[in-house]
This record gives C-alpha cells, sequence and structure tokens, in this order.
C-alpha cells in the first residue's frame, strides 16, 4: 500500500511522488491524469530528478567505498531509451551493451567507447567487429566460439590490443525466478569454472587481445547479498587479475512490503568481498540495471472495461505489449487508481491483448474503478520499454520525463504508419 505523508507519496513511487490537492498523484511534479489527458495512455513516465539521484548515489557509493577504484556500468538492456542514456551519460556512468543496436544506442547518447562493455553469449561478426572498430572498453568473452571469431577479427590488425574479459559462471545460484537467474554451472552464458583455464590460456596466445580479468553475473532481482559475497569468494579462487566485473542484479521493491538492500549496503558489501577475496587489482566494475531505472518510472493506463463475473476484471488500454514481465517471469506489480489511492476492490487487472495470460496484475487493490479511470503501475522503468512490442498492432507508448512540473516527450508514441514503415510490397 502507498501511504500519503508530508513527505510525499511512500512506497515504490519514485522520490518526489506526491498527492496534489486534487488527490491525484503527481510524479517530479506532473498530475498523471493531466498527462494521460495530453499524451494519451498508455505511457511510461520518468521521474528524471529520481532517476539522476539513483545514479549520483551509485557514483558516490562505489566512490566512497575504499580500495580499487569502481565503476558503475549501466546495464543498458534495462531501459535503452536514448535520453535515459543520455542521463546516464551524463552523470559520469559506463555502459554495458549486449548487441549491435544497444552499442549503436549507446554510442548515440554519448557514451566514450572507452567507457563502454560489450557483452552476449552469442555475438555475430558484425557486432565484435563493431566493438573492436570503436575500439569499446571492454569486450566480455563468453565462448570458446566467441574466441575463435575475435583471433580472426584481430588477426593481422593494426591497433593496440583489445581489453578483454572472460565471463565465468561461478556455479552461484541467487534466490530469483529461474528465467532470470545465470550464474548456475549449467547456464547458456559464459564459461565454467573448469574452463576458465583452456579459455585464459588460448587468448593469452593471441595478441590483439589484452586479457584484463574476469566477469560473472549471477542474476537478477536479487534481495539479499549473500549470493553476491559467494560469487565473489567463488571468483577470488581463479587468481589475482587487473579487473574484475562483478555484474549487476539488485533487486528493487516492486511492491511496499518487499526490502532490497540500498545501493549503499549493495555497494558496500561488492567493495568488501572485494578486498577479502579478489586480492590484489586495479579495476572494479560493477553493473546495475534494474536497480538503476526500475524505480524511476511508473506507467499509465486508461481503464476501458470493467466487468464482474467469478472475478472483478479490469481491462486497460496497453498489457503485454508495454510490460512483458508479469507473463514472461511472474512478475508483480501494485496498481492505484490515479485519483483515488488505496481502495478494498480486489480486482484482476488486464491488458487488451488476445491472450488469457495477458494480466498485469493478478491481484491488484483498488478503490471502485470505473471506466476511464487512469490507473498507475509504479516501477517500471526497467525491462518493460526495453522488451515492448507491437502484439496486436499495438503502438509503443510514449515515455516522458517529469521534473518539476515539466513534462518533456523524450521518445514519441509509436504511430501505424511507423508499423507499417518497413513493408516492402
Ligand atoms: C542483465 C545484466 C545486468 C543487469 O542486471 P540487473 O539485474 O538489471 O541489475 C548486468 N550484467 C549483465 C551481464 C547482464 O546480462
Amino acid at each position: 500500500m502507498a501511504i500519503e505523508t508530508s513527505t510525499g507519496l511512500l512506497g515504490v513511487f519514485p522520490v518526489g511522488s506526491r498527492l496534489n490537492e486534487r488527490q491525484r498523484v503527481e510524479v517530479g511534479g506532473c498530475d498523471l491524469i493531466e498527462l494521460a489527458a495530453e499524451y494519451g495512455t498508455p505511457a511510461y513516465v520518468v521521474a528524471e530528478d529520481d532517476l539522476r539521484a539513483r545514479a549520483r548515489r551509485f557514483v558516490a557509493a562505489a566512490h566512497s567505498a575504499t580500495g580499487a577504484p569502481m565503476s558503475v556500468v549501466f546495464a543498458s538492456k534495462a531501459f535503452p531509451c536514448i535520453a535515459v542514456l543520455e542521463v546516464l551519460a551524463e552523470e559520469g556512468l559506463w555502459c554495458d551493451v549486449a548487441s549491435g543496436g544497444e552499442l549503436y544506442l549507446a554510442l548515440r547518447a554519448g557514451f566514450a567507447p572507452g567507457r563502454i562493455v560489450m557483452h552476449g553469449n552469442a555475438k555475430s561478426e558484425d557486432e565484435l567487429r563493431a566493438a573492436l572498430e570503436h575500439r569499446v572498453g571492454l569486450i566480455v568473452i563468453d565462448n570458446f566460439d566467441e574466441i575463435r571469431r575475435l583471433e580472426e577479427l584481430v588477426a593481422g590488425r593494426d591497433a593496440a590490443p583489445q581489453p578483454v574479459l572472460i565471463r565465468v559462471t561461478p556455479d552461484v545460484r541467487g534466490d530469483t525466478h529461474a528465467k532470470i537467474s545465470t550464474g548456475q554451472a549449467n547456464s547458456k552464458f559464459g564459461f565454467s569454472l573448469a574452463d576458465v583455464q583452456p579459455a585464459l590460456d588460448r587468448i593469452a596466445a593471441i595478441g590483439g587481445l589484452s586479457l584484463r580479468g574476469i566477469h560473472a553475473h549471477i542474476g537478477s532481482q536479487l534481495l539479499d547479498l549473500e549470493p553476491f559475497r559467494r560469487s565473489a569468494a567463488q571468483l577470488g579462487q581463479l587468481g589475482p587479475f587487473a579487473t574484475w566485473d562483478l555484474g549487476g542484479g539488485l533487486g528493487v521493491a516492486y511492491l511496499c512490503e518487499q526490502q532490497p538492500p540500498t545501493i549503499e549496503q549493495y555497494v558496500d558489501a561488492l567493495a568488501q568481498a572485494a578486498r577479502e577475496h579478489l586480492g590484489e587489482h586495479s579495476q572494479l566494475l560493477i553493473e546495475p540495471g534494474r536497480a538503476l531505472t526500475a524505480p524511476s518510472a511508473v506507467t499509465i493506463y486508461t481503464v476501458q472495461v470493467v466487468k464482474h463475473n467469478v472475478s472483478t476484471w479490469v481491462a486497460v488500454d496497453g498489457g503485454m505489449s508495454d510490460n512483458l514481465r508479469p507473463m514472461l517471469y511472474s512478475a508483480v506489480y501494485e496498481a492505484h487508481v490515479a485519483d483515488r489511492i488505496g481502495g478494498s476492490t480486489e480486482c484482476v487487472l488486464a491488458g487488451k491483448h488476445c491472450e488469457s495470460g495477458d494480466v498485469l496484475v493478478a491481484k491488484a487493490i483498488l478503490d471502485d474503478p470505473r471506466v476511464g479511470d487512469v490507473v498507475v503501475t509504479p516501477v517500471t522503468g526497467a525491462y518493460t520499454y526495453a522488451m515492448a512490442n507491437n502484439y496486436n498492432g499495438v503502438p509503443r507508448p510514449p515515455v516522458i520525463f517529469c521534473s518539476g512540473g515539466q513534462a518533456r516527450v523524450v521518445e514519441r508514441r509509436e504511430t501505424f504508419e511507423d508499423m507499417a514503415a518497413r513493408s516492402v510490397t
């Protein structure tokens, strides 16, 4: 439940959200019902100040954690919108990309190539070539086939050796959904512990590559710091390296009752684990995605239908085309009527798509929802926009930045013409 206090709307809304005199939710000083009227729904609404504040907290925590310098690398797949990337580039972060397209967006947003880290478990030759040509800071090698592909690409190349890491699966399981767990031994990502030495030997023999160290990412939406410590302890056994990239994965509260570690607790725990387990090193990287952007945004919808059978069904004008997470991995969200926070009507908040599984919130508690109401789901700033699609011919929503009462469309709503633009008939 969200609670109104003198300092604003508590709970899982972006920092600075509040109820205004009309009892409507304001995010970044903008009334959500007015935003809906002006820009239409569904729409992603980003509290720009909250986003910047989260970036600054990560950078400040990384700076004050003693030991080796720690770089904060935004996992851009969480919210690959140029305006979001621009904010994070301005705040001094690095950027993770996992495809040629993400590399393109990161460069467009102004990240220095030397601050870009290239990931991917199945990078194509073109993607690797682009990473080499732009001289990205690090390429994280995932498998033996990629070593061979890189060897061919750097052969005879007249350039400084490309710094690389190798991705290792430390066989640590975080307590999260199987579909976002990545650190187990039988993973599609990375080298198993047994393959690390042969991989290092192969890379050492390639003059055009400069091996800097080890990367591991154990999973996502982790609400406990222990798996991160176990991962660092496992990695430490691999011996000393100049660079360690400890991945991302810090969880966020989607519901008020969830209690994730704070950004500062997480960064301190990793710095401490690095001191304890990773020996002398010169560079430490962390790669938050979700914890940087998820809490900074909300999605607004308009109720189209309220119907009662066994349940009360509240159907809105979006769904799995703008937020696939509930369908993909049973993700949970809160929902509120934007001018009647609270309430006691248990409903199923459903989308408009032709799938029974298109349910955004299976158990939403709303205040007497009616057709035309604006409904808001908080904490939609990660893996929503990124996974948006045109199922049922629904145009993808706009992204609206709000700050100090000013709204600014940073990505317009897709049009029907956009959807036809690639047709060659
Ligand atoms: C997805 C991913 C991240 C970010 O994960 P979050 O849970 O969003 O913090 C970081 N590193 C790699 C390699 C990833 O694949």
